[in-house]
């Protein structure tokens, strides 16, 4: 029996591990629980999923919890703080990390401190921290398990293998625009972004899907997970979500991962593994699969692409100023303040502006992302 502690339960990828967890009862137990805002949520599940504990971060919806569990017999926490306690409790064995943006690094750090092995769905922690997270997990032996469906799908690839990768293939769906043309793109929606044609996502992934900013920060999770250089890995347009990625090794052979778009499928591995476990998931309908095509992305449409490679290269804190530009941005183009083109362009100004630093620390990492808010959220403003 695993005790899992789930950041994030009440989102997409959290409501789909407590589904795995309900595939295999005698194997997985749902043993702390976290949400953002949504109390309701976190009342339903608590009360079907009996945790020892669940956390509210916002801490004004803390009576309504605990007035609700007051009869059961599970802890109640509120804050920030609390986040980065509970994934440190002695029985806890696994923590799957599925809290959206920056808000995951602290309690990712704090896991990995406490020795506890990570499932990690929240790539930005990667993509502002890859080089702490990485060392810490290796200082701590920590193991940092792929939930990510690229990320498995090379996890999965790399398994038994001993010898040099040449390349990896991180396939991407292309999101809603991926036939629209530049001048089509001057005015979506973002209703129109909001469609997925393949996945069904929270709302910030699925608006980084659409401008490619999530292939972008796929790329650098990557780069951190696999330890490649980002010129070994290609990004390779892959509209039906079929293929989830694939490792090319230096004598031509190309090995890959294929599965229906399911997010249970990597989340199951990412709990189970070394071993596969049965599943009531969907199956690949070979008869019926249409052409399965790969196309080259466009860097003109799709700037935020590049942007991540451009944010590897200058290495430092500049990914966690390109993540809290896209946090702005993301959020703006939502509410509608700000256009889907200018998306990219505010986050290029805002990495022009805020001074790089080399070696950043955790303190470093945090005033970075205050600043790089700030300076987006004037550039959105002007
Ligand atoms: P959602 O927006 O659906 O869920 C986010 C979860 O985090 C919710 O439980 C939310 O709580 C909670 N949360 C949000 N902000 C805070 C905060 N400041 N403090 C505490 N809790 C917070 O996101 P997804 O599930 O789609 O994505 C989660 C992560 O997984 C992201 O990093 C994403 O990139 C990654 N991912 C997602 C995939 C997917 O298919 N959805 C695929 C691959 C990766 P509440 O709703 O209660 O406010």
């Amino acid at each position: 029996m695993k005790r899992i502690c789930i950041l994030g339960s009440t989102g997409s990828i959290g409501t789909q591990t407590l589904e795995v967890i309900s595939e295999h009862p005698d194997l997985f137990e749902a043993y702390v629980l976290t949400a953002g805002k949504n109390a309701d949520l976190l009342i339903r599940q608590a009360k079907e999923y009996q945790p020892a504990c669940v956390v509210i971060a916002d801490e004004s919806k803390y009576d309504i919890v605990c007035e609700a569990l007051k009869d059961e017999p599970i802890q109640v926490y509120a804050g920030a703080d609390a986040l980065c306690q509970v994934v440190q409790m002695e029985p806890v064995d696994v923590v799957l990390t599925a809290l959206v943006g920056f808000s995951g690094l602290r309690p990712t750090i704090s896991a990995i401190e406490a020795g506890k092995p990570i499932a990690l769905a929240n790539k930005e922690t990667l993509v502002v921290a890859g080089e702490l997270i990485t060392r810490l997990c290796l200082e701590h032996k920590v193991p940092l398990l792929p939930v990510d469906s690229e990320h498995s799908a090379i996890f999965q690839s790399l398994m038994g293998e001993v010898s040099r990768v040449e390349k990896i293939i991180l396939t991407a769906s292309g999101g809603p625009f991926r036939t629209f043309t530049l001048d089509e793109l001057k005015d979506v929606t973002p209703a129109q972004a909001l469609k997925h044609p393949n996945w069904d996502m929270g709302a910030k992934i699925t608006i980084d899907s659409a401008s490619m900013m999530n292939k972008g920060f796929e790329v650098i999770e990557a780069r951190w997970l696999f330890d490649v250089l980002p010129d070994k890995i290609q990004v390779v347009v892959h509209p039906q979500s079929i293929l989830h990625s694939a490792v090319e090794f230096e004598d031509g052979a190309v090995k890959g991962q294929m599965g229906c778009p399911d997010m249970r499928v990597p989340i199951q591995f990412a709990l189970s593994y070394p071993h596969r476990l049965k599943s009531s998931f969907p199956r690949i309908d070979w008869w019926n699969l249409r052409d399965l095509t790969f196309e080259k992305p466009d860097p003109e449409k799709f700037r935020c692409l590049q942007m991540a490679y451009e944010a590897i290269r200058l290495g430092g804190n500049a990914a966690c100023i390109v993540n809290a530009a896209n946090e702005v941005v993301n959020l703006a183009f939502r509410q509608e303040r700000c256009s889907f083109l200018q998306m990219a362009d505010v986050i290029e100004k805002t990495l022009q502006k805020v001074p790089h630093q080399d070696r950043p620390s955790l303190e470093d990492y945090l005033d970075c992302d205050r600043e790089a808010r700030i300076v987006a959220s004037e550039i959105i403003q002007s």
